[in-house]
């Protein structure tokens, strides 16, 4: 990776746009914490998105940055107000005295030399073959997963069918490994939940720290949150939650004061679990009076879940085409 003040050059450049255009939904100020020079990048990307040379009026500005945020610059959460904002701060844009026109600012020093090498159209087709790239390689592993769980549901056949409550589970479970999946998709670590209200999904959320820039955005809490928002209300009385792997100690917390009704969860985490693994935050009368739980549902599908991620991110660390962030994870 380049360290701001280090020359980047044309390749490097557009591999770093390929990388994070495997992310999505990251934010300007994630962008500019990191190392590297992601940001000033970013921003000088855009700037060649405006033909050298010539002014733009406002709205002409912000239609090409609305075609850069649809296009080659799609992976960050903004909007063209913003970015125009921060690259006319940072200079990447300079805006007229009487502040009508537009036109590119310079360039920083250690983005120059490639600035001159490449145009456009090179980074948006960089971006979009690699995002297209990482759809396939998803849909594909979306698709084995799917096949391996069918062949684990059509397996069992000298098992005793299981009916009821605990099959009832086991199909919310799924719900929440399809949400887990969404979580890989972003490189974020897959776990998912679901929060469930008389049989019916009331919420959904999955695990995204890293893109949120938010400690808290474990698949429980966002998933709590969004029920609550739908209820108007904090406590998710007669509510159950689903979540592929045992809770830690701030989602087991949250849920305890959401009065969650009955929590269900895959597998156990050995490192950080509250409901047993580590320490059983459930167990303690003093503070849980309301929640039921119960654990290993669809155990061994959420496990193989995870390790799969960690190997084949173990396999990008390798080849050196980890996303952006990515470390930040485990
Ligand atoms: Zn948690």
């Amino acid at each position: 990776m380049n360290e701001i003040g280090a020359a980047l050059t044309a390749n490097d450049w557009v591999e770093r746009m390929s990388q994070l255009a495997l992310r999505q939904g990251v934010h300007l100020s994630t962008l500019q914490q990191k190392a590297g020079g992601d940001l000033e990048m970013f921003f000088a990307s855009a700037t060649l998105a405006f033909p050298s040379g010539a002014s733009f009026t406002e709205k002409e500005a912000n239609e090409i940055l609305k075609r850069f945020l649809a296009g080659a610059g799609v992976m960050v959460a903004t909007d063209h107000v913003e970015l125009r904002r921060w690259m006319v701060d940072a200079g990447f844009l300079q805006r007229s005295d009487h502040g009508t026109d537009y036109r590119r600012g310079a360039m920083p020093d250690w983005l120059s030399n490639a600035a001159q090498q490449l145009d456009f159209e090179r980074i948006a087709g960089a971006v979009g073959h690699a995002r297209s790239a990482n759809e396939s390689q998803r849909e594909a592993r979306r698709q084995a997963w799917l096949a391996s769980q069918i062949e684990v549901t059509e397996g069992g056949e000298g098992d005793a069918k299981v009916v009821g409550e605990a099959s009832a589970d086991e199909t919310f479970m799924r719900l929440a490994l399809d949400q887990a999946h969404n979580a890989w998709a972003l490189s974020e670590v897959p776990v998912g939940a679901v929060v469930v209200k008389d049989n019916k999904i009331l919420a959904t959320g999955f695990n995204q720290p890293i893109g949120n820039a938010d400690p808290t955005a474990h698949a429980e809490i966002r998933a709590m949150r969004a029920a609550s928002q739908l209820l108007g209300n904090y406590r998710l009385n007669d509510c159950e939650l689903y979540v592929t792997l045992e809770p830690c100690a701030m989602c087991a917390g949250a849920m305890q004061h959401a009065r969650i009704k009955r929590l269900i969860y895959g597998a156990a985490d050995s490192k950080t679990g509250a409901c047993g693994s580590v320490i059983d935050l459930f167990a303690e009368p003093r503070l849980n009076h309301h929640t039921e739980v119960r654990a290993g549902v669809l155990a061994d599908e959420s496990r193989r879940l995870l390790s799969s991620f960690f190997v084949e991110r173990r396999e990008l660390k390798r080849q050196g085409s980890l996303p952006p962030d990515a470390d930040d994870a485990e």
